[in-house]
């Protein structure tokens, strides 16, 4: 392109132009995915929310919604209390358009076989817009199951949850026609180990509860519901606590004040304090982990499909750039230290999307009533979201580094705002530690965990490379389940090498042979190094066939 100008050097050479106008969901892998795990009659749906988020108008509404942060108003004027966040026009946008296409609770209320799959594949494409409303979004699809533990309240709430209406502002349920629902367990003294929660919770002696103390973390305190733990009587428990009450009235719940983050800027995460709140009781008193620990099951689902979006994104925009960007008389991904980054980038995204949807697909099958997919979500989910998240940090730096200077530029393209959104995937649902540790809780306390994540890793065992990796993988599997210091020392290798082999067996029944072989050979064949961080990017043996692994990520096509 060029500026007219006096000078021939104010002409602009080189520029690589935004990417827009594409549809988002022009994903190979994704598409494929989306038919094997049974939402293939959403592809529709998907295309049209891909040509959304492709758009420029949503990726400045995604700019907007981060730029103009949201405000607290603890008070109103005249000096009442309000509790009230500020947010810009743009988050309302993002929000009513994942909530009309149902990515929050909708597919509780869809009896299609797949309707959870299909919800999945599109909060990929949709959170490729922009990650940080994602989390109310997530947090209303995940309290649903928590949710059921108390059929009365679900009768009233359930309904208004799974509505594809988004209906923002603080009013009682009767008078909203649509709902959200948040999380409160996380206290200043610590997120990962609740059962040291102070906040009480006192028998009103009319069947609710009055909670008073704080939380720490209160993400999306614009929410209409929230579950809550608390310490009742019997011990722990989870709550429903409401923002407003049913007779109009505000409960007693404070914002302290709103977190200044790293990133997740558009979301309002904050912090509560509870005043003799009003709350009612969800599932059996004093089990109120085992009731939550639903909703952390499918919001952990979410971390690994926004993770997969994330890095998805990331390696688009490197794509797209190193395929126009031109350097030493060559297009970047022409070097050929480049295609081995691109390349490198695209078998993690791939798969991290295959793997996503795989996991999607078991949710679906298990909220069906299937056990054999419940036991393999049951060790899958918490390894793959260890693993999964972890990567996109890494992975967004590098794909970030493809642009050189223009990456770390913020108007240049999102992948500032990715790198800075990246780590959060990891940190909360249980922190890295956690979440492998609970790997080690599934195959202890769900032993048919181990076997139905093997038998899905030898429908690849064809493969010899697959079959040695599965042989290790068993014999570690078996000895991590006596738990000990020693299994806990050794579980965040565990739960890699469990997402990484189960990902290499999934490339290899359903990748194009040159993605499979690639992830395959540099994955597994390396042994357990070959997945960790002393390698880096890019770093790819000779003889893979690395056009045809970047091809995986695009040309994007335009929107139709
Ligand atoms: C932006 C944002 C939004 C959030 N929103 C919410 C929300 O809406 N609701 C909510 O309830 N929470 C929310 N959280 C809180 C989040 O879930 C917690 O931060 C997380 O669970 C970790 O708890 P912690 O911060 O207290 O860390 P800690 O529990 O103090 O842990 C610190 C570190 O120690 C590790 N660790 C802990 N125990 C062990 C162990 N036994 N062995 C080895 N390592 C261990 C952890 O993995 C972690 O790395 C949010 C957090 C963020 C950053």
């Amino acid at each position: 392109m060029t500026t007219s100008g006096r000078y021939a050097t104010h002409e602009v050479l080189n520029q690589v132009p935004p990417l827009a106008g594409h549809d988002v969901a022009d994903d190979a892998a994704l598409l494929a995915a989306l038919h094997r795990e049974g939402g293939g009659w959403a592809e529709p749906e998907l295309h049209e929310l891909g040509e959304l988020a492709g758009t420029a108008e949503t990726q400045e509404h995604a700019r907007l919604a981060n730029v103009h942060k949201p405000v607290l108003r603890t008070h109103d004027a005249r000096g009442y209390r309000i509790d009230e966040v500020e947010f810009h026009p743009s988050w309302h946008y993002l929000m009513a358009t994942a909530v009309s296409h149902g990515l929050h609770a909708a597919p509780w209320a869809d009896e299609r076989p797949g309707a959870h799959v299909a919800r999945a594949a599109k909060f990929l494409v949709w959170t490729q817009a922009e990650a940080g409303h994602g989390c109310p979004i997530s947090m209303t699809y995940a309290s649903l199951p928590a949710l059921r533990h108390a059929p009365e309240l679900a009768a009233t709430y359930e309904p208004l949850l799974t509505a594809p209406v988004y209906d923002p502002g603080l009013r009682p349920w009767h008078a909203k026609a649509g709902m959200l629902a948040g999380m409160a367990m996380t206290e200043k003294q610590g997120g990962s180990d609740v059962r040291a929660n102070t906040t009480s919770a006192a028998p009103a002696g009319d069947g609710s509860y009055l909670l008073t103390g704080h939380k720490w973390f209160c993400s999306a305190p614009m929410c209409d519901v929230f579950l809550v733990l608390a310490q009742a009587p019997e011990g722990l428990t989870c709550f429903l606590l409401p923002r407003v009450l049913p007779d109009g009235t505000r409960n007693t719940m404070y914002i302290q004040r709103l977190k200044d983050k790293l990133g997740n800027t558009s979301n309002a995460s904050s912090e509560v304090e509870y005043d003799h709140a009003v709350a009612w009781r969800v599932g059996e008193p004093g089990r109120g982990v085992r009731t939550i620990i639903n909703m952390v099951s499918a919001t952990r689902l979410d971390c690994v499909l926004g993770s997969a979006a994330a890095i998805r994104q990331a390696t688009v925009l490197a794509a797209n750039y190193a395929r126009q960007r031109r350097s030493f008389g060559a297009t970047l991904i022409d070097h050929p230290a480049m295609i081995g980054v691109i390349a490198d980038l695209a078998l993690e995204s791939e798969a991290a999307t295959t793997l996503a949807l795989r996991l999607a697909g078991a949710a679906d099958r298990a909220a069906r009533g299937d056990p054999a997919e419940a036991a393999l979500l049951r060790v899958a989910l918490p390894a793959a979201k260890f693993w999964v998240c972890k990567r996109t940090p890494l992975i967004t730096a590098e794909a970030l580094e493809c642009l050189g200077g223009n990456g770390y530029v913020e108007d240049y393209s999102s992948l500032p705002r990715l790198l800075r959104d990246a780590p959060l995937n990891s940190i909360w649902e249980g922190s890295g530690n956690v979440t492998a540790l609970d790997v080690l809780r599934a195959l202890a306390r769900t032993p048919d965990s181990a076997d139905a994540l093997l038998a899905e890793i030898d429908l690849a065992a064809g493969d010899p490379r697959v079959a040695a990796a599965a042989t290790r993988l068993r014999a570690e599997l078996k000895e991590a389940a006596g738990g000990g210091q020693e299994a806990e020392a050794q579980a965040r290798r565990l739960a890699a090498q469990i997402t990484v082999v189960l990902q290499a067996a999934l490339l290899i029944r359903h990748a194009p042979a040159a993605v499979a072989d690639a992830y395959a050979h540099t994955r597994l064949e390396g042994g357990p190094s070959a997945a960790g961080p002393a390698t880096p990017f890019g770093a790819l043996p000779a003889g893979l066939d690395l056009p045809a692994i970047a091809a995986r990520v695009g040309p994007v096509a335009p929107g139709r």
